[in-house]
């Protein structure tokens, strides 16, 4: 290799001319010829990857660009850890697809992952490893209960997302993205989430009484509620996709209570949130309660290799054999890295690490609060939201939120959007970032929000105009 074929250091974002580049542009072009037209991220992030480093991304055209998407919360140590590439390559060569059958990697990636459990669960949970994504996995965990308990419904809740096959698409919030296909999974009851900032019952924190689950409470036990006693009760901890909304403690140890007398199984979605995205190894563990049920995918394999399991109570343990395949069940490389991920985590802290760079994102972002088109700046971890409203109409400012991830991108920054209108601006580092990368990140991240929403002037105009429509 020449001096000329090294990579140049990717360690600050440097975006050179408009977006997308000239080379980017060409494969945008010839993606839109060729691929579905339901292809989504390069609409709003019109950009062609060449290839990505740690906290840092290059497109083909030479920009570099902080990654605070990190393919959804996938790369949870980073792009190309070194450590998890050596190990990657290595059992490529030595042995790359077993379906279900063990090997010494999936022996040692079962062991780590258990072994990441409570001490009180350990024991008593059994894995399945399911096709190799999210949504798989969330189907496996529906059967598994509807299987274990021989009854059919299901309870999801209002701005939840669980990924985008039939099963999975029927226990998620977004409307529009289910109103075209006809026939989901049938048998799902939608109750209201504890979103307490937008709470869905219009109470407020000091009077609610957390009665979004007094609600679930009461419909399960009246004679008369109309809903027969559920297969599963399926939340996720932190609606992430929803628009990162934590879980009130409350309501989550009284669905535990809940569901517990009642004898109904309680399946954590922890897709998003597993792997130390939110400071602990599962978010579930902050709230003092054990699930039945835990699905994780994502960050399983550190460096992006797909993978998902079904983590649960022995007593669940009731599946025929073959009663959830998959070809793709057997990713021997996902189990090597995952297995040393683990390992990682615990040697270099990556936990304390989330934990400290969530405070600092926390005082970074302090100064929004009082923005006038921001409404809430929340985070558990490292998985922030900034959600932005109209200052005049109150209503969920989507079209805005597109305006500021545009800007954070031409200044180096690729953030997500999500929530209700994708009006939450979304922040997903990866879990080893660094103080000076959050550092830019935020810098960057005010700097697209105070300057790229319409300042104090228009906002007088605006407000002129809503009162003569009013008037
Ligand atoms: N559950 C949650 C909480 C998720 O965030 C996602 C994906 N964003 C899924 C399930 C679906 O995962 P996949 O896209 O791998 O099917």
């Amino acid at each position: 290799m020449t001096l000329l074929d090294q990579p140049l250091a990717m360690d600050r974002p440097l975006v050179r001319g408009d977006l997308p580049g000239p080379r980017s542009a060409e494969l945008l072009e010839r993606q839109g010829r060729w691929e579905s037209n339901a292809r989504v991220y390069g609409r709003h992030l019109p950009i062609a990857v060449e290839e990505a480093s740690g906290s840092f991304v290059r497109d083909v055209d030479g920009n570099v660009f902080i990654d605070f998407l990190t393919g959804a919360g996938v790369l949870s140590l980073g792009h190309g850890h070194p450590e998890l590439v050596e190990v990657a390559t290595e059992q490529l060569r030595r042995f790359c697809h077993g379906l279900d059958l063990p090997s010494p990697a999936k022996d040692a990636f079962t062991a780590a992952q258990l072994s990441m459990l409570p001490a009180a669960m350990r024991d008593r949970m059994r894995v399945h490893f399911c096709g190799p994504t999210g949504a798989n996995a969330v189907d496996a965990a529906l059967k598994l209960c509807k299987t274990a308990t021989g009854r059919g419904e299901v309870v999801a809740f209002s701005g939840g997302f669980h990924g985008t096959t039939h099963t999975a698409m029927a226990v998620t919030g977004n409307v529009a993205t289910k109103a075209p296909v006809a026939n989901l999974m049938p048998g799902v009851q939608v109750f209201p989430f504890s979103d307490c900032t937008a709470c869905p019952l219009g109470l407020t924190r000091e009077t609610c009484a957390t009665n979004c689950v007094g609600l679930l409470e009461r419909a399960l036990r009246d004679p008369n509620g109309g809903i027969v006693r559920p297969a599963a009760v399926l939340v996720e901890m932190v609606q992430g996709e929803g628009g990162v909304v934590t879980a009130d403690v409350d309501f989550v140890r009284r669905l535990r209570a809940l569901t517990r007398q009642l004898d109904v199984p309680l399946v954590v979605d922890e897709v998003q949130t597993g792997c130390g995205r939110t400071g602990s190894w599962f978010a579930f563990e902050q709230y003092g309660i054990e699930p039945d049920v835990i699905i994780a995918s994502k960050a399983l394999s550190g460096i992006g290799q797909p993978v998902s399991i079904i983590l649960y109570d022995e007593r669940l343990d009731v599946w025929a054999p073959g009663a959830h395949t998959g070809t793709f069940r057997g990713n021997q490389v996902a189990f090597a890295t995952g297995a040393r991920a683990v390992e990682i985590v615990r040697r270099d802290d990556v936990l304390g690490n989330v934990r400290a760079r969530s405070a600092q994102i926390s005082r970074r972002l302090d100064v929004l609060r009082a923005h006038p088109w921001v409404r809430d700046v929340r985070g558990r971890g490292l998985m922030w939201g900034i959600e932005l409203a109209d200052p005049v109409s109150g209503g969920w400012a989507g079209e805005m939120a597109q305006r500021v991830q545009a800007r954070a991108l031409r200044a180096g920054l690729i953030v997500e959007l999500g929530g209700r209108d994708d009006c939450v601006v979304r922040l997903l580092p990866p879990l080893n970032v660094t103080v000076e990368v959050v550092e830019i990140a935020c810098d960057i991240l005010v700097e697209s929000i105070e300057h790229g929403t319409p300042p104090e002037a228009d906002l007088t105009v605006l407000s002129d105009l809503s009162a003569a429509a009013v008037g």
